[in-house]
């Protein structure tokens, strides 16, 4: 693979992301995938999918697990209700992610990620504990398929990350890092937090955002790709100098308005075309 191919989030049936038709029509030449719905994750949907890929030339690049019943209404229900964290569904989701690599290796795709949840602060919490019992089981099944588990950050700050994914001690876990996020749930700014989490980052997420009145109570807002405070240049700049060298994966997540989802993403598109000739 080429250093820094664009790329775009994309999902099938289930899950936030743009269809595969938008990365073909804007020549997007990477995709990143929600996974699609339980019921058609299988062997046939699979080898389908991965000849459509091969007919448009685009790479499969990691696919995202994500689970029924998760909402980013607010950070409140984040908590409540996305990943790993919440005990209800935690066993029931494990099971799930693991189909789920399953299903990436059907792909043949060795990169698999997920939003863990909020991971407590407190590691003395019973609940820690228990998120690292469940991680360290997903990243044992991932290595059974020659898997990496990326964590998409924006839940933890660098420091919380980089404590929790040295306690989960094992070898093919990383981050998806997402500046936007760390905007959005105030939880740092995000250039200093690349820096720190660098030697784990293998994939990327390229969105941007403005810090909440109020970081971490509320929300802070998405904005289009360059209009935000995360500064664009500098992210790249900042990738360049961790070595990140793969894809640079836009998601935009505003499913409500698919045209002007689709002309923000073209734009996206642009404007780090523009900065990889520039910067790479
Ligand atoms: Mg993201």
């Amino acid at each position: 693979m080429d250093k820094w191919p664009i790329g775009v989030f994309t999902s099938v049936d289930a899950g936030l992301g743009v269809k595969l038709e938008v990365a073909h029509e804007l020549g997007i030449p990477t995709i990143q995938l929600h996974a699609p719905a339980k019921e058609t994750r299988n062997q046939e949907n699979a080898d389908r999918f991965l000849a459509r890929l091969a007919d448009l030339g685009i790479e499969l690049t990691a696919v995202f697990g994500g689970f029924e019943g998760e909402s980013y209404a607010d950070i409140p229900t984040v908590s409540k209700t996305v990943g790993l964290v919440p005990p209800e569904t935690r066993s029931a989701r494990t099971q799930e992610m693991k189909e789920i690599a399953d299903f990436a290796k059907m792909l043949k795709c060795k990169v698999v990620a997920l939003h863990i949840g909020f991971v407590p602060h407190d590691t003395g919490d019973p609940l820690y504990a228990e998120v690292l019992g469940v991680t360290r089981d997903i990243c044992d099944h991932c290595k059974t398929n020659d898997q990496s588990l990326n964590l998409e950050t924006g839940q933890e700050s660098a420091e919380g990350l980089l404590q929790f994914i040295r306690d989960v001690d094992r070898d093919n876990l990383f981050i998806n890092f997402d500046p936007a996020n760390m905007i959005l749930y105030g939880t740092g700014e995000p250039i200093d937090a690349l820096k720190k989490v660098g030697k784990y980052v293998r994939s990327i997420h390229c969105k941007d955002g403005k810090w909440s009145d109020k970081p971490g109570e509320t929300w802070g807002q998405e904005v289009p790709l360059g209009e935000g405070d995360v500064g664009m240049e500098n992210y790249l700049r900042t990738l360049q100098e961790i070595g990140y060298s793969g894809p640079l994966t836009i998601e935009r997540e505003i499913p409500q308005e698919p045209e002007r989802q689709k002309a923000e993403i073209g734009h996206a598109a642009n404007l780090l075309t523009e900065l990889k000739n520039k910067i790479g």
